[in-house]
C-alpha cells in the first residue's frame, strides 16, 4: 500500500486539469509539498463548532496529503469527533492523522520558515510566516472565510454544522494552492487563473440562521456507507446530543483507495465491510447504525423493504436512486459528486422525484475522480437537509437542490426541481394499487407482491 495508491482517485482529478505529460510523482509533489499552518488560540478553539471546524479542516488536507502543522494549545475535546477519540484535540488528531494515508503525519510543532498558507480561527493571534492568512469563522448554520483584516472572536457557539462548513471553504483553498503549482502545465491556463484563483471573504449559509437544532433524528435508512454516506454521518455524529439509528446498506468493503474521501474511515481498519466499519466507529456516538452487508437491488429488495421513512441515498449509480424512491420513503435525500462539484436535493410529497432530477443513466465501471473536500461538501449538504427536515422546517422548494462547484464556493445554486412528464418513477409513485399497509409491510405475502410488482414494473439494473 503506498501513498499514490491512497491518493489514486484525487490524481484522477487533478488529471483533469493538467496535460498527459505531468506524472502522478509531480502531482503528488504538489499536494504534499503544500505546508499548511492551522492555527488556533485558547479562546478561539474552546467551542464545539471551533474545536469541529479544526478537526475537519485538518482530516480534509491530510486526506490530499498536505503537509500541515497543528498550531494550538491543549484543549479537551468538548463533544465527539469521530474517528476520534476523547482526550485532547492536538493528541487525539496526531494519532488519527497517523492512521491515515501511508507515511502520513501532522506535524505538531511551529513550521521553520514560511508556509504557504496560515488557516486561522476566529482572531487567534499567529506567530507563523505564511505566504496567505485566512481566517475562518462560523455561525451556526453559515461558514466564514476571511482575510487577514477579520478581526471577530470565533462565533460558532455549540452547533457544529457552521464550522463544518468552514473548513470545507478552507480545504479547498488549500487545494487550489497546490493546484496552481501545476499552472505550467495547466490544459487551459485561463481556467487554471480563474477557477483556482483564491477565493475571499466568502459566507456560505447551510440554512437560514435561526434554523432550530435537533438532536432527535429518528429512524433512517443509508443507502451505500461510500465517501457520501460517511460525510453524512461524520456531519451527524457531531450533532450535540445526537440520537438516532440507521441501517447502512452496502455490500463492499473498504479499500486503499478510499482514504482520500472517507471521513470516518481509517488505515488500520482497512478490509472491513464499510457498513460494519461505520457501525464500529460510531459507537457509542449516539448514532445506533445497523450495518446490512447487502446491494440495494432488485434481488434484494424482499429483505430489504420496508425502508425507513427517511433515507439518505450517497449510491453513484442513478438507477439506484430511482430504485430508492420507488419505495416511497416519505424523506429523500440524495448527495452526489461529479469532478470538483457537489450536489444534493431532497424529494418528498408534491416535488420533483430523484428520476425527475436525474432522469438519465450515466453508466460506465471506470474509477471516479474524487477528492475530500467535493465528497464532504456533499455529504455536508445532504446533512443539512435532513437536520432541517427533521427540524420540522419548511424549506421552500425553490431550494430543493443545491449545486456547487467547491472551488468557487461563492455561487452556489439552489433551484427547484420540476416534476416532469413522464417520469417512470413518478408514476411508480401513484400506481392505485398501493395503499400505505402494502407499502409498509412489503414483507408479508400479499403485500410484498403487490408493493413490488406496483413500484418496480420494470427493474433497473443492479447497482455500482
Ligand atoms: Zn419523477
Amino acid at each position: 500500500m503506498t501513498l499514490r495508491d491512497a491518493l489514486d482517485r484525487t490524481l484522477l482529478l487533478m488529471r483533469d486539469e493538467v496535460h498527459d505529460t505531468v506524472t502522478d510523482d509531480e502531482l503528488i509533489a504538489a499536494l504534499t509539498g503544500l505546508r499548511v499552518a492551522l492555527v488556533a488560540d485558547a479562546a478561539n478553539i474552546a467551542s464545539h463548532s471551533a474545536q469541529t471546524a479544526f478537526v475537519t479542516a485538518a482530516m480534509l488536507m491530510a486526506r490530499s496529503g498536505h503537509h500541515v502543522h497543528l498550531i494550538c494549545p491543549p484543549a479537551a475535546l468538548v463533544g465527539q469527533q469521530p474517528p476520534l477519540g476523547r482526550g485532547d484535540l492536538v493528541e487525539e488528531l496526531a494519532r488519527a492523522g497517523a492512521d491515515l494515508l501511508p507515511g502520513y503525519s501532522f506535524a505538531t510543532g511551529a513550521p521553520v520558515g514560511e508556509v504557504d498558507i496560515a488557516i486561522t480561527l476566529g482572531n487567534s493571534e499567529i506567530s507563523v510566516r505564511a505566504a496567505r492568512l485566512i481566517r475562518l469563522n462560523a455561525r451556526p448554520w453559515s461558514g466564514h472565510l476571511g482575510d487577514q483584516t477579520a478581526s471577530n472572536m470565533w462565533d460558532g457557539g455549540l452547533w457544529p454544522l457552521g464550522g463544518m462548513a468552514a473548513a470545507g471553504l478552507a480545504a479547498a483553498e488549500a487545494f487550489k494552492t497546490s493546484m496552481r503549482t501545476l499552472a505550467h502545465a495547466a490544459r487551459n491556463p485561463a481556467r487554471m487563473e480563474t477557477v483556482f484563483a483564491p477565493a475571499t471573504n466568502v459566507v456560505f449559509a447551510l440554512a437560514p440562521e435561526g434554523t432550530p437544532f435537533v438532536r432527535q433524528l429518528g429512524t433512517f435508512d443509508c443507502i451505500s456507507g461510500g465517501a457520501i454516506i460517511n460525510a453524512i454521518l461524520y456531519a451527524l455524529a457531531r450533532v450535540p446530543g445526537v440520537e438516532g439509528r440507521a441501517r447502512v446498506i452496502e455490500p463492499d468493503t473498504t479499500d486503499t483507495s478510499n482514504l482520500n474521501r472517507y471521513m470516518l474511515l481509517q488505515r488500520s481498519r482497512l478490509k472491513d465491510d464499510k457498513a460494519h466499519d461505520l457501525a464500529t466507529i460510531l459507537t457509542g456516538c449516539g448514532l445506533a447504525i445497523e450495518p446490512v452487508p447487502k446491494r440495494y437491488e432488485p434481488a434484494q429488495l424482499p429483505s430489504l423493504l420496508p425502508l425507513a421513512a427517511s433515507v439518505l441515498v450517497g449510491v453513484d449509480d442513478i438507477p439506484t436512486r430511482w430504485l430508492v424512491q420507488r419505495a416511497g420513503p416519505d424523506w429523500l435525500g440524495v448527495g452526489a459528486t461529479t469532478h470538483w462539484s457537489a450536489l444534493a436535493s431532497f424529494h418528498a410529497d408534491g416535488l420533483g422525484c430523484a428520476q425527475c432530477l436525474h432522469p438519465t443513466d450515466d453508466p460506465g465501471n471506470a474509477p471516479i475522480p474524487t477528492v475530500a473536500f467535493v465528497s464532504f461538501w456533499a455529504g455536508l449538504l445532504t446533512a443539512s437537509y435532513f437536520l432541517r427536515h427533521r427540524a420540522s422546517q419548511t424549506i421552500p422548494a425553490s431550494e430543493q437542490q443545491i449545486y456547487l462547484t467547491a472551488l468557487r464556493p461563492e455561487h452556489p445554486s439552489w433551484s427547484a426541481v420540476p416534476r416532469r412528464r413522464g417520469c417512470p418513477s413518478c408514476a411508480a409513485l401513484r400506481a392505485p394499487v398501493l395503499d400505505k399497509s402494502a407499502q409498509r409491510s412489503p414483507h408479508t405475502r400479499a403485500g410484498g407482491a403487490v408493493f413490488l410488482a406496483a413500484r418496480f414494473p420494470v427493474c433497473p439494473a443492479g447497482t455500482d
